[in-house]
């Protein structure tokens, strides 16, 4: 009778939007994979975060009420909910809730030895909702989101472990599980009984635990509004309401929700249940790669968007406004990665202690197909200990990130390029303001397509740089007045063998900006349309020599 896959999804309620999404995305990493209303009051959201595609097992979603009152947590609830890591990521964990500030209990070690041994790590978050990382060799079982900035996919949440009932008298509701809902008891450790389903381990675990006497729970910001079942399909759904009946409890009818079909029913110890359909998912609105970017509404609201967008509050994705202050309680550097600001971007704070940088940050402008991580390595090797702020190309060539129209090989979108820029150096001044950069320490570091919209920086903008390190670039745009770029440095790495950017390109731009007061310094090789190790020595000692020496400073 095994037609509870597990848990499909745990809803809960919050307080202010922002800082779920802080939370939840930020520090814990799950995907943001639906924003979307509360279908019975679309003036509030609803918002799904889980992996990459948002699969049942994996979803926690919130209703966040600015301004919500706390809830209690008492019998009657779901009151903790568990995330799955993989053994080996528990110190991962650790380090990570230290360094954002998040107050843990443990690890302690949990249940029978063996396989089936778990290590705890208990916290809240800002409502008060009672979580868990639960490490355990099962977790490898379930998927997880790889691309969560800063947690690699093996450190990464695996969906659910599982969650824990509290509930006066255990044998009515554990009753309901076993017989009604298929469940199978597992074992019992001090008062709480475990129980799985479906194919068991990790995602299928209930742990119910009877206090009889206990204050009863009430709901409000921080405590579990429901806990939903995964049932395979339509038909096997209404087989499963059919027992929920059977057994004297009184079930909705079908709801549709859009992304799964519901029933929802109070179990006898208090607990709201929900048995959820596995499909259609969160696709079925919007593309994989875009999920949670957009506000999605079904059909009855999508007339009223625009009076719906105007009530609710703002949002955005992930976290950097937050970013400064969790530097300032950090114990070491702590990459940030989001869309705001205008662009998707990582921002690596300087290392404790880096004298020799200074207030230099590292502007990292990728070539074309590349993207926020691909020259971190090369701002690391250049001068290491700086910060970097690395943005990716908002234009898609063939689904490869740029920074500015092309119309075809060598020939710029120069009206693409003017806007392009203009949106680059309001998104450097933002990000300054935000990570509270040097004004007077960027330097950008351009590859190929990076290094052109580098020169129309330069160009374009006198003084928003202090120096850059263009590879393999070619001359952007003939301004029709060159700037002043009296106490601006730039280091040229040419190829001679470039046949993307030909030689006499090279010298242009190389004499423009020496026309416009620049100082510049162009390192030849014997290479093509590349970086070379011998290139990258060069810029070191030409940084060394121009920008951190403070001798370039002179005159500014
Ligand atoms: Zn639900």
């Amino acid at each position: 009778m095994t037609q509870i896959r597990g848990i499909h999804h745990v809803t809960a309620i919050a307080s202010d939007p922002q800082r779920n999404l802080d939370f939840y995305a930020g520090v814990l990493g799950l995907r943001f994979v639906k924003r979307t209303v509360n279908f019975d009051d679309p003036h509030t959201y609803h918002f799904y975060y889980g992996d990459d595609v948002g699969s049942p097992g994996s979803i926690l979603t919130f209703f966040p009420w600015p301004g919500a009152r706390r809830g209690r947590q008492g019998t009657g609830q779901v009151t903790v909910t568990s995330f799955a890591v993989l053994p080996t990521a528990l110190g991962f964990w650790i380090e990570r809730l230290l360094r954002h500030g998040v107050k843990y209990e443990g690890p302690t070690r949990r249940g029978p030895s063996g396989s089936e041994s778990e290590q705890v790590i208990s916290f809240k978050d800002h409502d008060g909702l009672m979580l868990e990382i639960v490490a355990h060799a099962g977790a490898e079982a379930r998927s997880a989101w790889g691309d969560a900035p800063g947690i690699p996919r093996d450190n990464a949440i695996h969906g659910f472990h599982g969650v824990t009932l509290w509930v006066g008298d255990g044998g009515p509701s554990e009753k309901v599980l076993v017989d009604t809902l298929g469940f199978r008891p597992l074992h019992e450790e001090r008062g709480t009984r475990r129980f799985e389903s479906g194919d068991g381990g990790p995602g299928t675990f209930v742990d119910v635990r009877s206090i009889g006497g206990f204050v009863q729970g009430a709901g409000g910001a921080g405590t579990v509004h429901h806990v939903a079942w995964s049932v395979a399909d339509d038909e096997t759904q209404l087989t499963v309401r059919e027992r929920v009946v059977n057994a004297g409890l009184h079930p909705t009818p079908v709801i549709d929700r859009n992304y799964f079909h519901s029933v929802y029913f109070r179990e006898p110890g208090g607990v709201l249940y929900e048995l959820a359909t596995n499909p259609p998912g969160f696709a079925i609105d919007e593309p994989v790669e875009q999920l949670g970017e957009r506000l999605m509404l079904p059909a009855q609201y999508e007339p009223h968007r625009a009076e719906i967008e105007a009530i609710l509050p703002r949002i955005h994705l992930p976290v950097p406004a937050t970013a400064v202050s969790a530097f300032a309680e950090s114990t070491g550097p702590e990459d940030v990665s989001g869309d705001a600001l205008g662009f998707v971007h990582r921002y690596v704070p300087p290392a404790a202690g880096s004298e020799v940088a200074g207030g230099t940050t590292l502007l990292l402008l990728h070539g074309t197909g590349g993207d926020e991580n691909d020259l971190l390595p090369l701002g690391r090797s250049l001068l290491p200990g700086a910060a970097m702020l690395s943005p990716r190309g908002k234009v898609l060539e063939r689904g490869a990130p740029r920074f500015f129209r092309r119309l075809a090989e060598g020939v710029f979108d120069q009206e693409d390029l003017a806007l392009r820029t203009e949106e680059l150096a309001r998104f450097i001044e933002a990000a300054s303001a935000t990570y509270a950069l040097e004004r007077d320490g960027l330097v950008a570091v351009g590859f190929s397509n990076g290094a052109n919209i580098a020169g129309s920086l330069l160009l374009r903008r006198p003084g928003l740089l202090r120096g850059a390190v263009l590879l393999s670039p070619m001359v952007p745009y003939e301004p029709s007045a060159l700037p002043d770029l009296a106490g601006t440095a730039a280091f040229i790495g040419a190829g001679r063998n470039d046949p993307i950017a030909p030689k006499e390109q090279v010298e242009r731009l190389a004499s423009m900006l020496r026309d416009a007061g620049a100082e510049v310094t162009v390192h030849w090789q014997n290479a093509g349309h590349t970086v070379t190790k011998d290139e990258v020595d060069a810029a070191q000692r030409w940084i060394a020599r121009h920008i951190t020496s403070g001798a370039g400073r002179v005159g500014r």
